[in-house]
């Protein structure tokens, strides 16, 4: 260490104790990074890599960030999931010896933003911690987690199983996630924690976070909080206000409330519903179009944060959804075009984003607009509750929001006194504090400014004691102020002026009064900045004890801007409100999918109904009939009931709920080392073990991923248990028409389908559900729309026939118009065989349409050995349509490559389907 130069020495200090961050080293208007930190920075933001000097003989390599661009530079790193160190110069550079004296001041990682420049307004950053548990002595193994919002300073624990683990990490969404050094738990799976950062083993230390905790909220117990009990999470709470607290360099003092999440608190969604019903992102990982982008009209960031928790977060007790139903009734009840709440909408735009403003207070990282900002907003709060007061009615929770939006008059007037009217954006920049606050200041300001009508005074005074008629008085930057005397003159001076500066025409003088009103008028705006910095300081501090006030009136104005967006939304798609009753079932009259529906001219409204006695449908039809959307919409519409919302139907009525299952889709996990069909049969087994009698599930095409039969036996016996064992209401969409003679076995099966009707040469698909099993599946029709080229679709459909009756057993009626009919083809076979019979040159691993779903029994129908009745048909019609004696040579060579085709086709061009 000795070896290098002081600086390098304070520099490696620093990095020392943070190895595994970037460290921003501050040099005069630049922060500075070294050695490999300058190297990965270079890379990952494009800076040029410099080379200066060398310490200790080793040249060091260096990349620099202008300090007043810090911020965009900032927020790329962080949103690659890199965190940062910033160190600042600390001491005072005139007086130090040395290098100057430097501290990091607070490090910015992914899960601690606040600073409103490195935040995405309409989304919350989480950091989380978690801490496993492992099973001893009869105990299961449990995790425990404990999750922080830095720039609110909501905090949330929760305990779980191993097992749940994932469904909770897919709920929560971390940006960054603590976990302890050396754990590496077989039930941890890092996707969707976001960066993973390690600390200490001892930071998780239980009773020392219980600790942590109580002394953080003021307490002496978390009983008061439902959180007695609580081991494993308040472990992970201690590691994580440890981490937080660090990362700050400061105590959080806006961190004065605790909510333990119990997972029987909300309607369960594991991750693949939550992705499946495209709740705030689709499937394609965009953010619209989702039901969240459907929804979001609200008039503030807030709003659309706490919008975003309240769709994940569905309350089961169905009183909490009520009052909400009843509140836009209420904001409603006026105009139910929604005129009544354009006024109170209006003024919501206007408000400031106050659950941010107070968690910079708390980190005292509020700037002059964020507080005068905040300022406007509590003015306008009188205003707001007038226009709510007349929209309440018997509505309590507009009630209680209208009582929270009070003004907090102490706060209110300490930003009044002390924050200028229209505050410049830094403190650096002056004009901050609001005169009249602090006399020293406002007399040092009057200074600066009445100094122009200093001058020209003492330049009236000094004309009429000299006799110099052209004397002026002046300032410049570098000499200051003079008094300037043309050459001719300067005989006239009086002895009290001393020459400062010669020029060619005149001489510049300074005077004891012009002096002592020159150290006073430069040094009071310094002074003023520096009296304005302490002040600000100050003012912040005294803030500190008003951030409980500014909490309450944050979440209050939230929950009235996505209450009162709830009722816009509610106005502009035609939602109804929907009931939510004690008695099991689901009954949807004339739902709709709301974020389709959006999408397209005409959406056809279909009935949904569950009951005791009904608790399974078989909901069969095409492709593209629209089985997914009417699974799906029962699903959207269940949810939005109990999150509080209208709904995207003409009435609803529902029950008790607590989870929602989807088995929707199909795709592989490829990263996750899992086929498609392994996904499927992973969901399908926690629903068989998870789902109650209360929960709805959506199975779509159960057994897909299998061979026929096999999933054919599995759909069967997934929708038999889940009748008989889980009494789930189950939405159960399926291609297999065995399926739909469940219902005469269990009555509380029952059949419906989405109709279609065929069209001239195709089909249209109606979109409604009716009582019923569908009759047939237009399969070859939804490929024949979807392009696929006429000639297979041709072979599909013999092949279909062919299927068809082998699976019977004897010859079928024809199920497809388009087919030729069976009298054509049958006719065909009577054909003689070509003079050189294809005995010889079939391929002996069977020609191109045997697969899975063709056994020897087909084969052994046909009449002419080894050649399939559909090769040997068309072989015979292209055969006679050809006149040999009309063909020229070319042609004749054309032919029999084609006829050829048709008996070999994988020989010919190595396309078996041709
Ligand atoms: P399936 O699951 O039966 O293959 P989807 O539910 O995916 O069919 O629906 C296919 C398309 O049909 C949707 O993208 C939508 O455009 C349209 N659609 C579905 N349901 C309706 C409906 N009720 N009214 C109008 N169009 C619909």
């Amino acid at each position: 260490m000795e070896k290098h130069t002081p600086m390098m020495q304070q520099y490696l200090g620093i990095k020392a104790a943070h190895p595994h961050t970037l460290v921003f080293y501050r040099m005069g208007d630049f922060y500075e990074l070294f050695y490999d930190d300058a190297e990965k920075a270079a890379r990952l933001l494009d800076l040029t890599l410099t080379q200066r000097g060398a310490s200790n003989g080793v040249p060091i390599r260096m990349a620099g960030i202008p300090h007043h661009a810090s911020e965009q530079y900032l927020a790329k790193l962080v949103a690659m999931g890199e965190s940062v160190a910033i160190c600042e110069q600390i001491g005072d550079p005139a007086t130090s010896k040395g290098p100057v004296e430097r501290k990091v001041v607070r490090v910015v990682t992914p899960g601690t933003l606040t600073d409103a420049a490195l935040l995405a307004d309409k989304r919350d950053a989480y950091l989380l911690a978690v801490s496993f548990v492992p099973a001893k002595r009869g105990a299961a193994a449990l995790v425990g987690l404990a999750w922080l919002n830095l720039a609110s300073g909501g905090l949330r624990l929760a305990e779980t199983t191993p097992a749940a683990l994932a469904t909770l990490l897919e709920r929560i969404r971390p940006a960054e996630t603590l976990i302890a050094d050396g754990a590496t738990p077989a039930e941890w799976t890092s996707g969707g924690a976001g960066a993973l950062t390690r600390v200490p083993v001892w930071h998780f230390d239980a009773p020392g976070g219980h600790e942590r905790l109580c002394q953080q909220l003021g307490v002496q117990t978390l009983d008061g909080f439902g959180g007695q009990g609580l081991s494993a999470a308040c472990g992970a709470a201690g590691a994580l206000l440890i981490y937080a607290a660090a990362t700050q360099g400061r105590q959080l003092t806006h961190i004065q409330s605790l909510k333990v999440e119990r997972e029987s608190e909300y309607i369960g969604l594991d991750p693949a519903t939550r992705r499946n019903l495209e709740l705030t992102e689709t499937l394609r990982g965009t953010d619209a179009p989702t039901l969240m982008s459907l929804l979001d009209s609200c008039c503030s960031s807030m709003g659309s944060r706490l919008l975003r928790h309240w769709l994940h977060h569905a309350p089961r007790d169905a009183d909490v959804a009520r009052a909400r139903h009843q509140a836009i009734g209420a904001l409603l009840a006026d105009d139910p075009r929604g005129g009544g709440i354009a006024p109170l909408r209006q003024t919501l735009s206007r408000i400031a984003d106050v659950e941010r403003i107070s968690g910079r207070i708390a980190l005292q990282s509020a700037r002059p607009r964020d507080l005068s900002s905040l300022r406007d907003t509590f003015a306008a709060l009188p205003r707001l509750q007038a226009e709510l007061a007349t929209l309440t009615g018997d509505a309590s929770v507009l009630v209680t929001l209208h009582a929270a939006l009070t003004p907090p008059d102490e706060t209110l007037a300490l930003l009044r006194e002390t924050i200028a009217d229209e505050p410049a954006a830094m403190v650096r920049d002056g004009g901050v504090i609001a005169r009249g606050y602090d006399a020293q200041l406002d007399e040092l300001r009057d200074i600066s400014e009445n100094c122009s009508q200093f001058l020209i005074d003492l330049e009236t005074r000094e004309r009429a004691r000299t006799g110099i008629a052209n004397l002026r008085v002046e300032y410049n930057r570098v000499h200051g102020f003079y008094i300037e005397v043309t050459r001719g003159q300067t005989d006239k001076v009086p002895d009290d002026y001393r020459r400062r500066q010669t020029l060619k025409n005149a001489e510049r003088y300074i005077t004891p009064e012009l002096k002592s009103f020159e150290d006073k008028a430069l040094s009071a705006q310094d002074r003023a900045l520096a009296r304005e910095r302490l002040l600000y300081d100050g003012v912040l501090q005294t803030l500190l004890a008003h951030i409980g006030p500014c909490q309450r009136v944050a979440a209050a104005l939230a929950q009235l801007d996505v209450l009162a967006a709830f009722a816009e939304r509610a106005t502009a798609l035609d939602w109804n409100a929907p009931q939510l009753v004690a008695d099991e079932g689901i009954e949807i009259e004339a739902g709709r999918h709301p974020v389709v529906e959006a999408q397209i001219a005409h959406f056809t409204a279909n009935d949904c109904r569950f009951h005791d006695e009904r608790r399974m449908l078989l909901v069969t039809g095409p492709n593209m009939g629209g089985k997914s959307t009417f699974m799906r919409q029962t699903a959207l519409i269940v949810l939005l009931a109990y999150v509080g919302s209208y709904v995207p139907a003409r009435r609803a009525r529902i029950g008790p709920i607590d989870r929602i299952f989807t088995r929707i889709g199909a795709a592989d996990d490829l990263a996750g080392g899992r086929s498609t069909f392994m996904v499927e049969m992973t969901e399908a087994a926690a629903i068989l073990n998870e789902a109650s009698a209360r929960s709805l599930v959506l199975m779509d095409e159960i057994g897909r991923g299998t061979s026929t039969f096999d999933g054919l036996a599995l759909a069967w016996a997934i929708a038999r248990h889940l009748l008989a064992h889980n009494r789930c209401f189950t939405l159960f969409a399926t291609h297999y028409f065995e399926l739909t003679q469940l219902p005469e076995s269990f009555p509380q099966a029952a059949n419906v389908h989405l109709s279609a009707v065929e069209h001239g040469k195709g089909i249209v698909f109606l979109h409604a559900v009716d009582d019923g099993p569908a009759s047939q599946s237009y399969g070859l029709q939804v490929a024949q729309l979807a392009g696929v080229p006429g000639a297979v679709i041709r072979a599909a459909r013999k092949h279909l026939v062919l299927l068809e009756r082998q699976s019977l057993g004897h010859p079928t009626p024809q199920l497809d118009l388009f087919a030729p009919d069976e009298a054509t083809t049958d006719a065909s076979f009577d054909d003689p065989a070509p003079p050189d019979g294809p005995d010889s040159a079939v391929p002996e691993d069977g020609d191109a349409l045997a697969h899975d779903g063709m056994n020897s029994s087909a084969t052994a129908s046909v009449p002419v050995a080894g050649m399939p009745p559909a090769e040997h048909a068309a072989l015979a019609r292209r055969l006679a349509q050809i006149d040999p004696d009309e063909l020229r040579p070319k042609e004749a060579l054309d032919v029999l490559y084609e006829l050829r085709a048709i008996l070999y086709p994988r020989r010919a061009d190595g396309d078996p389907d041709r």
